[in-house]
């Protein structure tokens, strides 16, 4: 993580955009339990911050977002 990236975090639906990150792996591997892929579901829709990561994590997240239904920016 850069410090730009640090900068622009958000908490939406009790996660951080680190802490989703984090879980995103783990999220596409279908490791995490229900819940806290609903969580991480949640802040994908609410926070538009997670997408200006950038590289990996920044297309993943747009992937998923668009899978969610949420809007793209
Ligand atoms: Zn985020």
């Amino acid at each position: 993580m850069t410090s730009q990236a640090r900068a622009a975090e958000r908490t939406v639906a009790g996660l951080s955009c680190s802490e989703v990150l984090e879980r995103l792996s783990a999220y596409v591997d279908g490791e995490l339990s229900a819940a806290e892929r609903a969580h991480i579901d949640e802040h994908l829709q609410g926070c538009d911050a997670c997408t200006r990561f950038g590289g990996e994590f920044g297309t993943l997240v747009k992937a998923l977002r668009t899978q969610l239904g949420a809007p793209e920016d």
